[in-house]
């Protein structure tokens, strides 16, 4: 029998489990590997590990439980979660194309439109979300077009993609799905088992989450994206090092117990924010009105502990960030400390007021990551700063 998600947070598998037996002198906290490069014990020999760009034990030890928990045949960490969506840009060609969602997090976008443009590969920005969608891509379905890349819930709107849905439209057209599955982790959501061939995950957001350490994920469901992904990782030199893998195998321990706590307090916050009159929208699919809430409720085990809300002016958004105590205004997500952020100049604020807007990324909006703290302190500092 499979193990728990919160026991797979600690453990991986009952394979790696006994792999891991008797191992390490017995030390219960995987040790870490800091060394370089790793001696041969002769020609042609090996100790299994050659020198710590190519793998290194304690980032394989990530490696394996994220693969497991991400249902993935291989997992490769590095060094952020924009070394992974980087990462897997190099697996396209000068003059492909990719149909990407609209609302992405500001530096996939910054990343796409100057680094994979310089590159020529082109990406044809669409609406991913709701039932209609695929009438809009099939439109943009061209010879070149190569993978669909989307986020869902999306950062910081909280569209909801249908996986599936959207697995069979790329299936039909020979494109490969990578969905970045950052907002919900793999702890709510398993897009490889709705048809993603490709996962992505900013593991310095909830895998981590302490928000004290920087690092990426890329999961691939088949062995043979996972070996041209390790061939690039290997050329390009971005993977995790030694002591950082640590810290996220410890973070990642207490993802389960994390995001319960988390996911509690984000449906008591969403309930008061309801209760405000001064705020005019609220995107979160827990919500019975948001558009995705049925679609998030089929294909995620949570609605996630992300949110963002739009407010009456421009100056109360302001106002709001200004007079937070205890709930930090900075950019991030996914940790054990509340963070608010406004993407217009933080998150977003390299992509264009026209895309931005389209989007409906405003000035009077923010977005919310919601920790661990005790609900009434929480409230409590809202109230004070929204007042
Ligand atoms: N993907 C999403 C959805 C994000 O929100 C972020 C960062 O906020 C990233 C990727 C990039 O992750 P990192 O900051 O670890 O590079």
């Amino acid at each position: 029998m499979g193990l728990g998600i919160q026991t797979k947070c600690l453990y991986g598998s009952r394979e790696i489990i006994e792999k891991e037996r008797n191992k390490h002198f017995g030390a219960v906290s995987y040790p870490i590997y800091q060394s370089a490069t790793f001696a041969h014990p002769c020609v042609g020999g090996s100790m299994g590990y050659d020198y710590s760009r190519l793998q290194n034990p304690t980032r394989e030890h990530l490696e394996e439980i994220v693969a497991q928990l991400e249902h993935g045949a291989d997992c490769i960490a590095l060094s952020s979660g924009m070394a992974a969506v980087a990462l897997v840009m190099e697996l396209f060609e000068p003059q492909d194309r990719i149909i990407a969602d609209s609302d992405l997090y500001g530096g996939s976008i910054r990343l796409f439109d100057n680094v994979s443009a310089k590159n020529k590969i082109f990406i044809d920005y669409a609406d991913t979300s709701g039932v209609s969608s695929y009438e809009r891509l099939e439109a943009l379905v061209t010879e070149n077009t190569k993978a669909v890349f989307i986020e869902t819930p999306s950062n910081p709107m909280m569209k909801v993609t249908d996986i599936a849905a959207i697995s069979e439209f790329a299936k039909k057209h020979g494109l490969l799905l990578i969905v970045d599955n950052t907002f919900l982790s793999p702890y709510l959501q398993n897009p490889i088992d709705l048809g993603a061939d490709i996962v992505i995950n900013s593991g310095t957001k909830f895998i981590c989450g302490h928000n004290d350490t920087l690092a990426g994920f890329v999961i691939s469901a088949g062995n043979d994206i996972a070996e041209r992904l390790r061939f690039l990782i290997k050329t390009v030199g971005s993977a995790l090092a030694p002591m950082d893998a640590w810290l996220v195998l410890r973070g990642l321990k207490t993802l389960g117990i994390r995001m319960d706590r988390q996911l509690e307090n984000t449906e008591k916050i969403v309930e008061w924010l309801k209760s405000c009159d001064f705020i005019t929208k609220i995107n979160y699919p827990g919500l019975e009105s948001h558009p995705g809430h049925e679609i998030c409720r089929r294909q995620a085990r949570g609605f996630g502990c992300m949110l963002s809300f739009e407010t009456d002016t421009p100056e109360r958004a302001k106002k709001i960030l200004s007079k937070v105590r205890l709930i930090h205004f900075a950019e991030s997500l996914g940790g054990v400390e509340t963070l608010i952020t406004y993407p217009v100049t933080q998150t977003h604020a390299d992509v264009s007021e026209e895309a931005r807007l389209k989007n409906g990324i405003t000035d009077r909006l923010l977005r919310l990551s919601v920790g661990i703290e005790d609900i009434c302190d929480l409230l409590e500092d809202l109230k004070q700063a929204c007042s």
